[in-house]
């Protein structure tokens, strides 16, 4: 017998044919005598909705109690299709019992919004599945130290289950989503995009991190810590396709590198709308401008991501840098009041209008010219780059957001992704 999670995503509980089409799979997998946990996100929309309700209440300058209000909001969303589960599950004859992240304990720490699980007590759990019951672990959501709610960031039912499977040494972790695996980019842009039948996990963590939203990036980061099999696969297939079949379909993550591994020297591309672009414009040009102005954004708490400094100019240079959306106004502020005055910098400009485009691949390890094909392919369309950085396996532009689908549609040609070039 073994143990087994499933995640079922927004879409795949979007509705209440929806959620007894996952009853249906469930309990088709617990009749096969398989132990079963499963983590369900919302109903699709569902987050969006109560966060923007919050929005519209929400005062000038949210204090850290807003954002624990935030929390307690946004985890009802789970928590409601959580118990939807289960009673479709009952009514399948499935027995059957849900509980929320701190019933479990899932213990979190403190960062509302983006929370990160330190501990899951899986005892309740077992107890149950060794009853012969199927166990819903609600996603998304913890419990801190103090006993607030907390939430694990967008897309965090990923993390859920696959902190769950690793907590209980569990065999497999299936993340059911609304496409049928990973894609060498996101099929919504990219029509004929190739699913792969295997992803190696530092690639799949490149690319999530790099903003592929198809698995949240701490559920990557926690399958390769602990070893976690896991596989993303399609809830829309006929929910009594052979049971053989459906654990063999989808993307599976690799650890290791085997013989049936694509061989790609490219193998994804990824993008992200959620940066923006601020420099700082006429800074003195001496030793220690980055600290200062970087050491500012980083007792904030803001993170950055890509970094660039221009060529000095008559002793003054510019220097700019990227972070996320939601930081943009509060980065924009910091510098004009506390670090321009002191740096005697000339200016603080914002361009929110940015994307970050990435290729990502093992192979570009072993090969050279990689890059300069990326920089010629965007060249080609006419597009400026703004920014690059590069690690070992892979390289990121930042360019203007009008011409992302270009380039991710150029870029798919260009290293031979597309279906039909196998
Ligand atoms: P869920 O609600 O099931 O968690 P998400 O919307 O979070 O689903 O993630 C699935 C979506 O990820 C797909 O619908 C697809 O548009 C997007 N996506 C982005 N990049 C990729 C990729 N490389 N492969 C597959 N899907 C991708
Ligand atoms: N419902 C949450 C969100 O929309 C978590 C998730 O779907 O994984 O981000
Ligand atoms: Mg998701």
């Amino acid at each position: 017998m073994s143990l087994i999670v499933h995640k079922y995503g927004g879409t795949s509980m979007g509705s209440t044919e929806r959620i007894s089409s996952v009853a249906k799979r469930v309990a088709k997998w617990a009749r096969a005598g398989h132990q079963m946990v499963v983590v369900p996100s919302a109903m699709s929309g569902e987050t969006n909705r109560l966060l923007a309700l919050a929005k519209e209440l929400a005062p000038a300058t949210p204090s850290d109690s807003y954002y624990r209000e935030l929390d307690m909001l946004a985890a009802t969303g789970e928590q409601a299709s959580s118990a939807l589960l289960a009673i479709a599950l009952q009514a399948q004859g499935v027995d059957s019992v849900s509980y929320t992240g701190w019933q479990i304990p899932i213990r979190t720490d403190s960062a509302y919004t983006k929370a990160r699980i330190e501990s899951i007590d899986d005892a309740r759990v077992r107890a149950d599945l060794e009853a012969g019951k199927v166990v819903i672990v609600t996603g998304f959501q913890g419990q801190d130290a103090k006993g607030n709610i907390t939430t694990l960031g967008r897309g965090g039912s990923d993390t859920s289950a696959v902190a769950v499977a690793a907590a209980m040494k569990a065999d497999e972790c299936l993340i059911y989503t609304d496409v049928d695996g990973v894609y060498t980019t996101d099929p919504r842009v990219v029509s004929d995009a190739r699913r792969l039948s295997t992803v190696s996990f530092e690639e799949m963590l490149e690319m999530a991190s790099l903003g592929s939203k198809v698995l949240q990036i701490r559920s990557v980061e926690f399958a390769g810590k602990y070893k976690v099999k896991l596989r993303v696969l399609s809830s829309f297939t006929p929910w009594d396709i052979d049971i053989v079949e459906e654990a063999r379909s989808g993307t599976l993550i690799t650890f290791e590198e085997d013989e049936n591994m694509e061989k790609a020297i490219v193998s994804g591309i990824a993008f992200n709308r959620d940066e923006t672009k601020v420099s700082v414009l006429g800074v003195p040009d001496k030793p220690g401008i980055a600290y200062q102005i970087l050491g500012a954004v980083a007792d904030a708490n803001i993170e950055v991501d890509m970094i660039i400094q221009n060529i000095s100019k008559d002793g003054k240079t510019d220097f700019s840098f990227t972070v996320n959306h939601s930081d943009h106004a509060r980065t924009i502020d910091l510098l004009k009041t506390q670090v321009v005055p002191k740096l005697g910098a000339q200016e603080v400009v914002g361009d929110t209008k940015i994307c970050k485009v990435s290729i990502v691949g093992i192979g570009m390890r072993s090969h050279v010219g990689v890059a300069s094909t990326m920089f010629r392919t965007l060249s080609e369309e006419g597009i400026n780059i703004q920014m690059i950085s590069t690690s070992e396996i892979k390289t990121s532009v930042v360019i203007d957001e009008k011409y992302m689908e270009l380039a991710v549609r150029a870029l798919h040609k260009a290293f031979g992704l597309e279906c039909d070039s196998k």
